[in-house]
């Protein structure tokens, strides 16, 4: 049984916010536990993570196990529709914290930490660390590079926004969004067609502050509203990731 005196110093404990290390930048984590906008997520454990159905993706996609059936529907569905069959593709699936510090730090011109924040989150707060979260590309391209808002355009494009939430996607950063991150019209997450489908309740529980707050658009049906957030220690608790510089970025590739 724990001593009361340990016990005492448990319950007053409080996580303090730490001064987060951003490629050589240093940003603080809001009282709410998003860094430069960004919600914190954990890492997902390897053994709960299988591969996207085959010919999906284009450099390897892994995904949450329980998502495995809508997105497999969804593929069959666009694969069905003549105007975007053969289209879709998986640009990027679950990234673990530590590739996020690499893409998040990768060489750009816009080297100020707060500036990339715009457009990816930093490691240990990227939704794709659940494993819940795909970047969707189209081929063939047609001279729109993968990422970029041109995509939303396509075809593909227009039948995800008008298909995929009944597929149990939705769009995670859609236009003018609150949280401030750029419009992705290819960034969607998984969160069941209903909270009762398997896994739905977990994928909802881990967004249910960026569902809440900050609402995806389209969405899936059924948003739930948390009267009480819980606490997210993962700013502190967070598994050490290395602090992604030009001098040493081989370290986060
Ligand atoms: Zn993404």
């Amino acid at each position: 049984m724990m001593p009361r005196a340990i016990l005492a110093f448990a319950l007053s404990w409080t996580p303090v916010a730490a001064q987060a290390q951003l490629c050589g930048d240093t940003a603080v984590p809001t009282a709410d536990g998003r860094l430069l906008g960004h919600f914190p997520y954990g890492d997902t454990p390897a053994e709960d993570l299988v591969a996207a159905p085959p010919g999906f993706a284009l450099n390897g996609c892994m995904i949450r196990r329980e998502m495995l059936p809508d997105l497999t529907r969804l593929i069959a569905a666009a694969e069905g529709d003549p105007a975007v069959r053969g289209q879709l593709r998986a640009l990027s699936c679950h990234r673990g914290i530590i590739r996020q510090a690499g893409v998040f730090c990768r060489p750009r011109a816009d080297a100020d930490a707060a500036t990339r924040a715009i457009s990816v989150a930093p490691a240990g707060h990227s939704e794709h660390t659940t494993g819940y979260a795909i970047d969707f590309a189209v081929r063939p391209a047609n001279g729109c590079p993968d990422a970029e808002a041109c995509m939303a355009a396509t075809p593909a494009a227009r039948w995800l926004i008008a298909n995929a939430p009944r597929y149990g996607f939705e769009l995670s950063f859609p236009g003018s969004n609150g949280q401030k991150v750029k419009w992705e019209p290819w960034h969607w997450r998984w969160v069941g067609t209903s909270a009762a489908e398997p896994g739905a309740a977990r994928a909802r529980f881990i967004f249910a502050q960026a569902r809440a707050r900050f609402p995806a658009r389209p969405a899936v049906d059924g948003v739930t509203i948390l009267r009480n957030f819980p606490v997210w220690p993962t700013v502190v608790n967070a598994p050490p990731f290395p602090v992604c510089t030009r001098k040493n970025r081989k370290a986060c590739r």
